[in-house]
């Protein structure tokens, strides 16, 4: 009994001499004092003993019980000590150090230029109206004016969810969604801004974009208004003393089309690589609407009068900015961000 005793001891004072950590100590406490620690289980055989054997190994075995209970104890609060000496100096804070830079955020060039158009247009009237990207076929095509079987429909990539939803490929969409909740009140003034889903992917499309679109209805717009309003749009937004000029286009939602070109912002049309040495650029499309869109939202050809316009946010950024990938904007790169 006194040799297990004996055992024991030695191997404790091993354990704690070699415990570097307040958990190595808990196991010892565990191994040694613990409700079936070794002493415990030595402390309850006693009872098979003589009176005498038993006075004499219980002083014993308590004895060391309480000198060990002591050691671990002492050991442990010197641990303690030393963890937080070592931390005190770890969290050590020189405060004549001079601060960190804050990073700032900055809004995205594709949201600069977006607000920009939307401030030029609000201050002219104009409503924000957005809507949804998933769309039906009929929102986006077919009360535009584009049945089923038309050839327009191969001159935009669709991505089809099925054959009754898609992803939209222009915001015009919301032009029609608008005139069915406005009609038939006049006047109708709202730009569309949202992204757009063609199948395309190079330096200057990608397979999503952004456009705003615009739409006017009221009783007697002319090509005029439409010519104004696109062309104080294009002064304000680049440059106040640029040129404009329109050329006869189509698209199945407006008749007359026309696409807007301004003289080049970069060469000042003398012609360089941007503008294929033309002096022009193409910034938008635009028309006056097709009376049978009219009737599809609701109102009366006869009575209603309107244009319609169309840009991406992308290529007016790319312009403005002087940007030649379009992909850059999509690229999350913070070198390319920080400099707008
Ligand atoms: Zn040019």
């Amino acid at each position: 009994m006194l040799t297990k005793l004996n055992e024991i001891k030695v191997r404790a004072e091993e354990l704690l001499q070699e415990a570097v950590s307040i958990e190595k100590l808990n196991d010892l406490r565990v191994k040694t004092l613990g409700r079936k620690g070794e002493i415990t289980l030595l402390l309850r055989s006693l009872k098979d003993l003589s009176p005498e054997e038993k006075a004499e190994m219980g002083m014993a075995a308590n004895h060391f019980k309480m000198q060990l209970e002591e050691m671990i104890n002492k050991k442990t609060e010197e641990l303690k000590q030393q963890e937080m000496e070592k931390r005190l100096i770890a969290e050590k804070i020189d405060v004549s150090l001079p601060g960190l830079p804050f990073m700032r955020g900055s809004k995205h060039p594709l949201t600069r230029v977006y607000e920009e158009i939307r401030d030029i247009f609000v201050g002219m009237g104009f409503n924000v109206a957005e809507g949804p990207e998933i769309e039906l076929d009929y929102y986006n095509f077919e009360a535009l004016n584009v049945p089923k079987d038309h050839p327009a429909r191969d001159m935009q990539d669709t991505f089809y969810i099925n054959e009754d939803i898609v992803l939209r490929t222009h915001t015009s969409p919301v032009q029609v969604r608008t005139m069915e909740k406005m009609a038939p009140q006049l006047p109708v003034r709202i730009i569309v801004p949202g992204k757009v889903y063609r199948k395309d992917d190079d330096a200057t499309h990608s397979p999503m974009f952004q456009q705003v679109e615009g739409l006017v209805l009221d009783s007697r717009i002319t090509l005029a208004d439409l010519k104004g309003t696109l062309m104080h749009f294009a002064r304000e937004i680049f440059d106040a003393d640029l040129k404009v000029r329109f050329r006869p286009s189509y698209f199945p939602f407006t008749e007359p089309s026309a696409e807007m070109d301004i003289s080049c912002v970069i060469c000042k049309g003398a012609g360089c690589r941007v503008c294929s040495h033309t002096g022009w650029l193409e910034i938008l499309g635009a028309g006056m609407v097709n009376p049978r869109v009219l009737e599809y939202g609701g109102y009366d050809p006869e009575q209603v009068t309107g244009f319609a316009f169309g840009m991406g946010i992308e290529r007016i950024a790319m312009l403005k900015y002087g940007i030649n990938d379009l992909r850059l904007f999509f690229d999350n790169d913070r070198r390319f961000l920080k400099q707008f």
